[in-house]
């Protein structure tokens, strides 16, 4: 078995639904379940719908009708399922009014707005593949064992559902049925829906993979998969054969178009792999996100960085040896609410670095009590991601790098994943620094 996941891009409208279901039609043979998102940004329209329901009292949901019912159009779906749908989106008018009339947008009420794109969606795809031949079930996530707790808009999975999800899954692919799931939703011990946060399909995918020892779970979405750099800095950035859990959960956190670190939660418990495919491009070979690489292969993943970050150097004023400095620097930064990104330290000094976003003018001031404090706006944090094993090679190339572009390294911090180095440079230089490193890691003959 393995689980096919689809994202709302990969679903937009009739054409990339009719794409959808040839690619899964080439794969039957190895007995799939598909996960799908809204399409489209529906999604975005039903937060929109909420927003103008509470706020102006309006009930509209032009955009979302209009998509759907020219999809069922297109795909020339029977009418059993246009009515599915369309009483859906009644119910979907008749929330609408209840919010406007109330003028109430609770989390709760947020989450089962939001369902409806998924619930439309895999129903629209459902009708269509059994309109192709292929007999397939739609399926609502708790129909199938998806059950959380209660925190609406963020909720967490409850562990029954390990055992839930392959008792109403594996009959359907026993049969020969192709169960296709709404991705991003599940319901409480209440009967509420509840998501799993934007984005939160990857994680229903990966779920249901890991519970039922699929083989594999592919996560379709529009790009070539994980790529060395980013590609609108460094043209000649490729994907990413294979990567760790680890340093696929690195990546995500600078914002690299994969899965997000949740969603990998699952497969790194049970070591599913995941293969992260392009659905508008289909014989690019996508990337996989596995246990552990093959030790033999090239030392570094991908390149990646971050600006517009604030550098913060904090120097003892107090005699060498005393204890307790580095808890009082940081609970500072904890009373004021302040998220640390990297850190480095030497015996009197504490370096570290900040979302310039973040205003430290408090925190200034009452560790000026007990240290120097140098603050330097205008840095960039650039990471490399790769196999700590070969830290030292890594590291000489890459300062050899930046000392032949004559740039200065200010602060280094080598993460406690054991993958991520990560070095501040000026923002203006970042991006020269990133073409540089991904020239001599990627585009050389050295490895
Ligand atoms: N449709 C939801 C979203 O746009 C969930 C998902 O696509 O994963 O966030
Ligand atoms: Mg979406």
């Amino acid at each position: 078995m393995i689980v096919m996941k689809f994202g709302g891009s990969s679903v937009a409208d009739a054409q990339r639904i009719r794409h959808v279901i040839g690619i899964v039609k080439t794969q039957l043979g190895r007995k799939p379940v598909l996960v799908l998102s809204a399409m489209g940004d529906t999604t975005d329209y039903l937060l929109q719908a909420g927003s103008n329901a509470l706020q102006n009292g309006e009930v509209s949901i032009q955009q979302i009708e209009k998509l759907h019912l020219d999809t069922i159009k297109k795909l020339k779906l029977p009418n059993q399922a246009r009515n599915e749908i369309i009483s859906l989106m009644e119910e979907l008018k008749r929330l609408l009014s209840g919010i406007s009339l109330i003028r109430e947008l609770t989390p709760r009420t947020k989450d089962f707005l939001v369902s409806f794109g998924e619930r439309l969606s895999v129903r629209i795809a459902a009708a269509f593949c059994n309109s192709q031949n292929i007999p397939a079930i739609a399926c609502d996530a708790w129909d199938v064992g998806f059950f959380s707790d209660s925190n609406y808009t963020g909720a967490e999975l409850i562990k029954e559902s390990w055992d839930i999800i392959p008792s109403k899954i594996t009959p359907f692919v026993k049969k020969g049925i192709l169960p296709i799931v709404t991705g991003f939703i599940a319901k409480d011990s209440n009967g509420s829906i509840a998501t799993l946060g934007r984005g939160g399909s990857d994680l229903t995918a990966t779920m249901i993979a890991a519970a039922c020892k699929a083989e594999e779970v592919q996560v379709w979405k529009d790009v070539d998969g994980i790529l060395t750099a980013d590609p609108r800095i460094v043209n000649k950035a490729r994907p990413v054969e294979s990567v760790s859990y680890d340093e696929a959960s690195e990546l995500a956190y600078f914002g690299a178009q994969v899965l997000h670190p949740r969603a990998m939660q699952p497969c790194i418990k049970t070591g599913t792999p995941v293969l992260v495919k392009n659905s508008y491009n289909i014989d690019a070979p996508g990337t996989r996100i596995v246990a552990s690489i093959d030790k033999k292969s090239v030392p570094v993943r991908a390149i990646t960085f971050r600006r517009d970050v604030t550098l913060v150097d904090i120097v003892s004023s107090r005699m060498l040896g005393q204890y307790g400095f580095l808890a009082e620097v940081f609970s500072c930064f904890a009373r004021h609410c302040i998220s640390v990104d990297m850190v480095a330290t030497s015996e009197v000094s504490v370096s570290l670095t900040l979302d310039a976003a973040q205003d430290i003018t408090a925190v200034k001031k009452e560790l000026s009590r007990i240290a120097t404090i140098d603050i330097k706006t205008g840095m960039a944090i650039v990471t490399i991601v790769g196999n700590v094993k070969r830290s030292s090679e890594i590291l000489a190339r890459a300062f050899r790098t930046c000392q032949l572009i004559g740039v200065t390294v200010q602060m280094v911090s080598q993460g406690a994943s054991k993958v991520n180095i990560s070095f501040i440079v000026n923002d203006a230089e970042a991006v020269e620094v990133v073409k540089a490193l991904h020239i001599d890691f990627f585009q050389s003959m050295k490895d």
